[in-house]
């Protein structure tokens, strides 16, 4: 039993839509909100945090993240996603890391999290030799740090000529074979990961832990694999995140393979419930978007990852009209190229307005907190997280309202969203206890392990970077060609409301 904690005559900003509460207290105990209000008494025994200076708020969830990714921030630009792809994750030349190696990989992206003040962390992670070391690494550094996470295992096992439009026009045989020679996992084995991952994670650290489930894409499983992860999910009740249409290009793979929208596609599987979370989800067509919203699935909006790649422009307002439960993410670490979640929000909150003349289409700070929290939250089927309220979890990030962008404090969220960075985030509770405190983390030595990811990543610079570079310069030039045939493909009509021509011409 923790010793209760009293937070005083603080800011608390309980939700996007509940006006701040000045000179409010927190009351938590055993890990949850006890109580919130003015001059609430002291229980015997509980610490009291001087609040006057503090703005609490709830914890973000970043609701779609690649940690796996942590070592490239700034290895790549000016790349659209397949081509970036193929050089991240090259067919040949890709690093096998150590266990260790992976914590340090996974804690890296863990501090960037909480430092910005993310609580929950939904980590799709990417292994493509599908050790139980890759995850084992990476959660045992959530465990460690005391963040709460989601864990996918990702899961891809459809070939080449199956998740890329004119692959086998393009891409020459013999270099088809030499892709092909590495054997793709089969349903069994990945489903035997997952088991296995499940038994040993789900649920540990009192319940911080999760796993969840992780088709990559539809045209990057089959779709017996798809069906089977989806008995699971709704056996279990578990969250279910694929990325879909993220890109034209992928677009372009649902008109040449399947003759139908990807969502169309994920609808006639039966796999389009409020269980799934489709990332990115960009490249929608309004019978897409209709469907969607009738079983209020989770879209994942990253507009930093969508803007770096030139992917495109999420349509928000539309998918939150219909019914579709929008969570702002970062997307993975060599792709945004961040775990900061307030810059996302910041983006998100700005980025939408440029749409329309229409201001009444426009998101801003209220609904990009709304959906850094609360939809993050139901998007990884978490119910008591997301809000600050009694019963609900203690999941607290404490700003420091002297933070020059907070002068005057006109307006939290606003602020915080446009005037202040995560340095303004001061202490971190997860199940009301500090994690984060005057931004140091309380739970590991945080300059020994901050001088060991330093070396860790600087070999994977110098030793895992050129290796991968040399396998992705194998595919690359037809990987371009795809990319360059599929972007000029003209679409069927019903994608209109992708189009954003002041930003430019996706069409
Ligand atoms: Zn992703």
């Amino acid at each position: 039993m923790t010793r209760p904690i009293l937070i005083q005559n603080a800011v608390v900003v309980a939700d996007a839509h509940t006006a701040p509460l000045r000179g409010g207290d927190i009351l938590v105990r055993d890990g949850r909100i006890a109580a919130i209000g003015k001059n609430l008494a002291a229980p015997e025994g509980a610490e009291i945090i001087d609040g006057t200076r503090l703005i609490a708020i709830p914890g973000f969830v970043n609701a779609h993240m690649h940690s796996n990714e942590a070592f490239e921030q700034g290895a790549y630009d000016n790349l659209p996603l397949e081509p970036w792809l193929a050089m991240s994750y090259p067919p040949f030349g890709f690093p096998e890391l150590s266990e260790r190696a992976h914590y340090l990989r996974g804690m890296l992206c863990a501090l960037e999290s909480i430092r910005s003040g993310v609580t929950t962390l939904q980590d799709d992670l990417i292994h493509p030799s599908a050790t139980p070391e890759g995850l084992d690494g990476t959660i045992s550094a959530y465990r460690d740090v005391g963040l709460r996470a989601r864990v996918t295992v990702s899961m891809w096992n459809a070939p080449m000529d199956y998740a890329l439009p004119f692959y086998e026009e393009i891409v020459p045989a013999e270099l088809r074979a030499r892709i092909a020679a590495t054997p793709l996992p089969t349903d069994d084995a990945l489903l035997a990961l997952f088991e296995r991952h499940y038994a040993k994670w789900h649920g540990q650290s009192d319940g911080r832990l999760g796993i969840a489930l992780g088709p990559c894409a539809p045209q990057r499983c089959s779709p017996e694999l798809l069906q089977a992860l989806n008995r699971i999910a709704a056996e279990r009740d578990l969250a279910m995140h694929m990325h879909v249409l993220e890109t034209k290009t992928q677009a372009i793979t649902g008109q040449v393979l399947f003759g139908k929208t990807l969502v169309r596609h994920l609808h006639d599987l039966g796999l389009l419930t409020e269980r799934l979370t489709m990332n990115h989800a960009i490249w929608l067509t309004e019978d897409d978007i209709a469907r969607m919203g009738a079983v209020g699935c989770s879209v994942t909006h990253n507009p930093l990852s969508n803007l770096k790649l030139g992917s495109g422009v999420c349509p928000v307002r539309a998918l939150r009209l219909a019914g579709v439960n929008v969570a702002v993410a970062t997307d993975g670490m060599a792709t945004s190229d961040t775990a900061d979640q307030v810059e996302a929000l910041r983006l998100a909150a700005m980025l939408h307005k440029i749409e329309s003349f229409d201001t009444s289409t426009w998101l801003g700070a209220k609904e990009s907190f709304e959906m850094s929290t609360e939809s993050g939250a139901k998007s990884c089927r978490i119910g008591d997280i997301g809000r600050l309220a009694p019963e609900m979890r203690a999941d607290i990030a404490l700003l420091d309202a002297d933070h020059l962008g907070f002068q005057p404090l006109h307006d939290p969220i606003r602020q915080l969203c446009f005037s202040v960075n995560s340095e303004a985030v001061r202490d971190v509770l997860i199940d009301g206890a500090f994690v984060m405190r005057a931004r140091r983390m309380t739970r590991i030595d945080e300059s020994a392990i901050r001088a060991e990811i330093a070396a860790e990543a600087e070999r994977f610079r110098i030793e895992a970077i050129p290796k991968m570079a040399e396998g992705a310069a194998i595919l690359r030039p037809y990987i371009d060609a795809i990319h360059a045939r599929a972007t000029a493909q003209a679409l069927k009509p019903g994608h209109e409301v992708l189009r954003v021509p002041r930003i430019g011409n996706f069409s």
